[in-house]
């Protein structure tokens, strides 16, 4: 099986997460670092039982951690866009703006990560 690759943490950066994280207990939204992640890109709470069970479920594989980490959160936040709740269709135009600005915040909070 694959394995996570050091000082990637595009999975804890990328996504959105709807259950509690220590610290952050709304969740975190797509596009920003989890406050549990340290950094050199690992989990503060690895192995603690308040760490997201979802966390936890995902699982390296080669198609979405690809070949290095701008791979993996252009990857992560694609598959967000693609599972984001059914809008209006009104809401639909300012939607996608909003995720082509919100794709740009996460390239800068990931250039603002340190590696
Ligand atoms: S994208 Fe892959 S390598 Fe990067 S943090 Fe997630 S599982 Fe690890
Ligand atoms: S709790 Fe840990 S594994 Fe989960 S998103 Fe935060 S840093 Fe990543």
């Amino acid at each position: 099986m694959l394995s996570c690759r050091p000082g990637c943490g595009a999975c804890c950066t990328a996504p959105s997460i709807t259950s509690a994280i220590p610290g952050m207990p709304e969740g975190k939204p797509a596009g920003v670092p989890c406050i549990q992640l340290m950094p050199d890109l690992r989990c503060a709470i690895f192995g603690d039982p308040r760490r997201p069970a979802v966390c936890g479920g995902l699982q390296p594989s080669a198609e979405m951690c690809g070949p290095d980490r701008d791979h993996a959160i252009r990857w992560l936040t694609e598959l967000e866009v693609a599972t984001a709740p059914t809008m209006a269709i009104g809401a639909a135009a300012s939607a996608a703006a909003t995720t082509a600005s919100s794709s740009a915040a996460s390239t800068a909070a990931v250039a603002l990560a340190p590696r």
